[in-house]
């Protein structure tokens, strides 16, 4: 099951043009591995189980949100556009 948590996040740097980027968590899928906890850890935290949960999506820049969607060894993270296209994975 996917979208447990979103938050908008400005994303000037993924198109030319700037766009609203939704950062959503299918914790089903998190294995607690925690890359992106060390990559962002302001974004990302895991909970008293080891799933990751969102925090401050917005705290860092759009370089750094899609390295830890790509450090997740599960594909967990995923980024989408406001309007459901698929930017990572
Ligand atoms: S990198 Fe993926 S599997 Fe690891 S804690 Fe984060 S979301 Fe979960």
């Amino acid at each position: 099951m996917r979208v447990i948590y979103y938050v908008v996040h400005n994303s000037p740097t993924i198109q030319e043009q700037c766009m609203t980027l939704i950062v959503s968590i299918d914790q089903g899928r998190c294995i607690g591995a925690a890359n992106c906890v060390h990559i962002a850890p302001t974004v990302f935290q895991l909970d008293d189980e080891n799933i990751a949960y969102l925090v401050d999506p917005a705290s860092v820049d759009d370089e750094t949100l899609i390295d830890a969607a790509r450090s997740c060894p599960t594909d967990a993270i995923y980024l989408d556009t406001e309007d459901g296209k698929p930017v990572y994975p």
